[in-house]
């Protein structure tokens, strides 16, 4: 789909300034669900397994024409914006990328909202807990914009993909001027232009996600770490997760434009680039022209000289033999995987739709550790899927144990509508949920602080990534395998990597002293 479809397939909609939801038939109070269902129409499309197949066989296009328009380069002029990121690293992503086109538009970033002349919240969907903070934060922001009317206030991000989101917004949430969706991010001139001079509320959200849009300006965090994006979205659909709507189909970037990206972060003096995607492994599944997959793509940047490339996240599913070995050549290639298993409970795993069993699980970590013996393995668990009983928690805590993960992210299931999920009898209370939910925890943070007990008197490689939040004396960055270590150094080390020597070992980082001539731990 072209530039011009898209524009015919945009689902904006105008009031006027009196009243900005006049235009419509009826009064917005008494609208239902319904009414606003026609902004979803034509694109609109819940999640489904079955469908995800035909997802596959839609054509993907690449676009390299991204291009401000002339009349909105310098609207920003004199002006600022504030951008609030919730949840993963993807997100992180685009709010850079949206920093980058709001900056070539004559923005300026700040971090105090009075200060905005833009304020966008962009969102995650992935738990209850995180929507609500959005919705507490636009409650918040109102008063804000009754006091400057001229404010332009939007919500993006992937609660913007779920009609219920968008119709709350619309109805409850009158302050907030746009609401656009994860593959719309590239038409943010276009709709400021929509929200500044019509004065009206804009929503564009669309489901069609077969493109991929190259040359977006990106305004990076920093000038050591960079993210870059391999492939968007999932076609895996574990029945407790939002992001196959919110995120669409799984589709990838084309290896040129990934390798070019990374020597150009490369040349820039970037020392780590950590590559996203949902599934990174899942990556070149859908190119039809060439076979080039992550252990290839992973190979090519093997080549590139930069010290240090992460990948987050990999699927069980997707994680094969020339991945292993590829990964196994170490060099720029670092030896922690986060691996997410999710459950230790073949009967949970197969509810969830993850299509491995524990023991398909462990033979996986089997063939990486010895590939790769020193691999440092990190999950994602949930806990209180509906109706896990107490034996089937048992085997997550079990596996726990037995892979010897060093860290997890835990947490407990949050049903998300339009999920298989989400309908599923739950006879499970919150207050077992939580408590299993400390147990795991415990467990968790017994072999994090373990593992660090490895590196006492050991000398790491240390990224350093700036002072310490904690104490500007003090310097922080990162080992290989992901460690914070916290040290003394001077300040010119900053965005170097260096060697240090581990004094004390705690929980979930590591303090040290900076060393000269050193070897690194193993
Ligand atoms: N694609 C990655 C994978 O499959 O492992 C994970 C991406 S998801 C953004 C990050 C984590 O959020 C998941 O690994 C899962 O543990 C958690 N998560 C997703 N949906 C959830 C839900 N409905 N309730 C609780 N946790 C959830
Ligand atoms: Fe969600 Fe990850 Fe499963 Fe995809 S693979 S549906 S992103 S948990």
């Amino acid at each position: 789909m072209n530039e011009k479809q898209r524009l015919e397939m945009s689902q904006i909609k105008h009031g006027d300034a009196a009243d900005r939801k006049s235009g419509q038939d009826k009064p917005l109070h008494e609208k239902t669900t319904e009414d606003f269902a026609k902004y979803f129409q034509t694109t609109f499309q819940p999640p489904n397994i079955n469908k995800a197949r035909k997802r596959y066989r839609e054509d993907i296009e690449v676009h390299y024409d991204f291009e401000i328009p002339e009349d909105m380069k310098h609207i920003g002029n004199g002006k600022k914006f504030l951008i609030q990121t919730y949840g993963c690293q993807m997100n992180e992503h685009d709010t850079e990328v949206m920093a980058g086109i709001l900056n070539e538009m004559g923005y300026q970033a700040t971090t105090e909202t009075e200060d905005a002349d833009i304020i966008l919240l962009n969102t995650c969907a992935i738990r209850e807990n995180a929507e609500n903070r959005v919705f507490g934060e636009i409650g918040h922001l109102k008063s804000l914009k009754v006091e400057k009317p001229d404010l332009i206030l939007g919500v993006c991000g992937c609660m913007s993909q779920q009609e219920t989101v968008v119709n709350r917004i619309l109805k409850k949430h009158q302050h907030v001027d746009l609401i656009f969706g994860t593959h719309n991010i590239h038409r943010l001139p276009h709709l400021i232009k929509e929200g500044m001079f019509s004065k009206a509320n804009v929503v564009e959200v669309w489901s069609k996600e077969g493109d991929i849009i190259e040359n977006l300006p990106k305004s990076r965090k920093g000038k050591i770490k960079a993210w870059v994006n391999i492939m968007y979205g999932c076609d895996k659909f574990c029945t407790y997760c939002i992001v196959p709507m919110t995120r669409g189909k799984e589709r990838s970037r084309r290896p040129e434009d990934i390798i070019q990206e990374v020597r150009h972060l490369a040349a820039q003096g970037y020392k780590e680039v950590t590559l996203l995607g949902q599934n990174v492994n899942a990556y070149g599944k859908d190119f039809e022209d060439i076979s080039y997959r992550f252990g290839d793509l992973m190979n090519d940047l093997h080549k590139i000289d930069i010290p240090r490339v992460r990948f987050t996240t990999s699927h069980p599913r997707d994680f094969d033999d020339h991945l292993i070995e590829v990964l196994a050549q170490g060099g720029n290639l670092l030896d922690h995987i986060h691996l997410p298993v999710q459950s230790g409970s073949n009967e949970i795993l197969r509810r969830m739709n993850r299509k491995y069993t524990r023991e398909s699980f462990l033979e996986l970590v089997g063939k990486i550790r010895a590939a790769i013996p020193n691999v440092t393995l990190t999950t994602d668990i949930i806990v209180g899927f509906p109706n896990e009983t107490e034996e089937q928690f048992e085997e997550t805590m079990t596996l726990m144990e037995e892979v010897g993960f060093e860290s997890a992210y835990t947490f407990i299931y949050s049903p998300r509508e339009g999920t298989p999920a989400a309908v599923m009898k739950d006879n499970i209370t919150m207050e077992v949920k939580r408590e299993r939910l400390q147990r795991l925890n415990d467990l968790v943070n017994k072999q994090s602080a373990e593992s660090m007990k490895a590196y006492q008197d050991k000398v790491v490689k240390v990224l350093v990534e700036g002072e310490s939040k904690r104490d500007p004396d003090v310097l922080s960055g990162y080992t290989e395998k992901n460690k914070v270590v916290n040290f003394k150094g001077p300040k010119s080390i900053i965005g170097q990597i260096v060697d240090v020597k581990i004094t004390e070992t705690r929980t979930w980082s590591l303090n040290g002293e900076l060393v000269q001539n050193t070897v690194e731990v193993n």
